[in-house]
């Protein structure tokens, strides 16, 4: 039982699977990937970012020098014009400051093209500020014409047209490096976006499949555990059934067994209650047979509390017997036999007659408590009346054999063989209870002569009257025998000579008595003689107590016949 049954625990226990471990652990790994990917696409958003601010740099540090320059140029004109030392201020502010944005813009110049442009700007430059420091000189030294001649010659406007045209363009090819990164880095996030989403989305949909496949995995196993459980408890009960049924086998055998020894069917009384009980648990009923009469079943056993049960069922009373097979009445429904009317609440009341080989020979009647063996119960009930049937008719059997080895046929008295075992049981009995015991010997006056004048048929008409008047005339205790013939004998236990000769003349008066028909014909009074011997006092054993009971019948006989003798 306890190797069949999974507990709790042992289930858990199967749930610790390699299999779910691996797939938790694939995806955790591709969750992981999906969540790094946006990490690695921007990444390169970043790149992009850095080299726009690169570029933004640049074109910021061209668009400075250009300022500068054109400071230098307006505080240079406005010097040579007027003279006045004041216009210089923006010149000096540009010119401390262009070198600088010089240096500042070879450091960001970036490939071969960038830097020969930016080397020529760098060449221009200084060019238009010795130009102009030159037209500043000569300012102050010669006055406006020197000067205005230095500006007029156009040399300085070509230098700043040239570094004009060179900045612009330069400018212009980073406004489209600048319009490029845009696009890439609008491009990037783009696809960062859908990235991300795309991840979430996938990861969610991995998760939710894993939970899926989990869920799935172990209720499974869950409905694995509960057939196996189901299984082991089918297993357990089919084998609680067969071990009930082989148990239920071995003691209807051993029923059978006690049943088969029985004389009697009286005897069920004893036996039944030992064996009944086991085979219906938490039964109570009782066995019923039919006896002389056919109108009658007389109750020969009871087990359990079933006190209820009527002594007597009429073959009427019973719905069983009326159907000639099992008849079922639940606690609270169904046909209910009379005889079962006060029987227990919430029980079942099972009638099953007992038949075998076609014949009715009793019923079966068990209450059993309501509920799922109920079944089971009716089962074994019909079984039960089949063997009990069985082990009937067997003793029913037993006892005509018997009867048939031990009775006379015509008489109804025991036979020969009887009396000899009776009279030798009775002798060791009287003898252990010195108690007396008297031998009666009777023989039929002239039976002879009723043969030869009214036939043998007529005979055994006196024969049939005399058993019956002797069966019924002595005790129970006493043995009325047919001897051989027309002679019979009588064994008279715990009897004096007194009570044996009151005995003998009661069976005689009312042998006389008898007034017997043959057909139409009345026959003539029929007499007998007596002849009685006492234990011990005229023999101790049974052969002498014969041979005085024979001497004194044969003494009544020589005395007339129709009397009592004793020895
Ligand atoms: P007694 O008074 O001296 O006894 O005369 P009896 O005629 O009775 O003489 P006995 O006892 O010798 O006769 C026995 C007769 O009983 C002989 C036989 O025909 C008859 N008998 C014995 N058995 C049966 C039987 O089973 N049926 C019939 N009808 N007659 C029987
Ligand atoms: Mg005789
Ligand atoms: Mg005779």
């Amino acid at each position: 039982m306890q190797s069949n049954d999974t507990q709790p625990g042992d289930r858990r226990a199967d749930t610790r699977d390699p299999g779910l471990y691996w797939l938790a652990a694939v995806i955790l790994l591709i969750v992981a990937c999906l969540a790094a990917l946006p990490f690695v696409s921007s990444r390169a958003a970043d790149a992009t970012i850095a080299a726009l601010t690169t570029v933004s740099d640049k074109a910021h540090a061209y668009d400075h020098l250009l300022d500068l320059l054109k400071d230098a140029e307006t505080g240079q004109r406005g010097y040579v014009i007027t003279g006045d030392a004041s216009f210089l201020a923006p010149y000096d502010a540009a010119t401390a400051e262009i070198p600088d944005a010089l240096r500042r813009l070879a450091a960001l110049a970036d490939g071969p093209d960038e830097r020969a442009t930016q080397a020529e700007i760098d060449r221009y430059a200084r060019l238009k500020l010795d130009e102009l420091a030159k037209s500043i000189a000569l300012r102050r030294a010669d006055g406006l014409p020197a000067a205005a001649a230095v500006v007029a010659n156009g040399t300085g406007k070509a230098y700043m047209d040239r570094l004009r045209a060179l900045i612009g363009e330069r400018v212009d090819t980073l406004e489209r490096d600048r319009h490029t990164l845009r696009d890439r880095l609008a491009t990037t996030l783009r696809y960062n976006t859908v990235l991300g989403i795309v991840a979430s989305v996938a990861s969610a949909l991995i998760i939710g499949i894993a939970l899926y496949v989990v869920r799935r995995s172990l209720r499974e196993r869950a409905q694995a555990a509960d057939l196996a459980q189901q299984q082991a408890r089918d297993q357990a009960e089919q084998a609680r059934t067969s071990q009930a049924r082989s148990q239920r086998l071995a003691v209807t055998a051993e029923m059978l067994q006690a049943m088969d020894s029985l004389t009697d069917a009286d005897e069920l009384r004893d036996v039944l209650p030992a064996f009944l009980p086991k085979l219906l648990p938490g039964s109570a009923g009782a066995v019923y047979l039919y006896r002389n009469s056919r109108d009658f079943l007389q109750r020969v056993a009871t087990w359990g509390s079933a006190g209820h049960h009527p002594d007597l069922v009429s073959p009427a009373q019973c719905w069983s017997l009326r159907f000639g097979r099992m008849h079922v009445a639940g606690p609270d429904d169904g046909l209910r036999c009379p005889h079962c009317r006060d029987g227990a609440p919430g029980h079942t009341d099972l009638c099953v007659p007992m038949i075998s080989q076609g014949e009715v020979l009793g019923l079966l009647v068990a209450s059993v408590p309501a509920g799922p063996d109920a079944a089971s119960d009716e089962g074994a009930a019909n079984a039960i009346s089949e063997q009990l049937a069985l082990g009937t008719s067997n003793i029913n059997l037993r006892e005509v054999l018997r009867r048939q080895s031990t009775v006379d046929e015509l008489t109804g008295l025991y036979n020969r063989r009887y009396f000899d075992e009776a009279l030798r049981r009775e002798l060791f009995r009287a003898e252990r209870r010195r108690a007396a015991l008297a031998v009666v010997m009777i023989d039929l006056d002239h039976f002879k002569r009723m043969n030869d004048t009214y036939g043998h048929e007529a005979g055994d008409i006196v024969l049939r009257a005399v058993g019956q008047v002797l069966r019924e005339g002595v005790r129970r205790s006493d043995v009325a025998c047919r001897y051989g013939g027309e002679e019979l004998v009588l064994v008279l236990p715990e009897c004096d000579t007194t009570g044996a000769l009151r005995s003998a003349e009661a069976l005689r008066t009312a042998i006389a008595a008898l007034e017997l028909h043959h057909g139409d014909t009345l026959l003539p009074d029929v007499t007998a003689s007596f002849g009685i011997a006492m234990w011990p006092a005229n023999g101790d054993d049974a052969a002498t107590l014969l041979q005085a009971a024979d001497r004194a019948l044969y003494a009544a006989k020589h005395e007339g016949r129709n009397r009592v003798c004793t020895a």
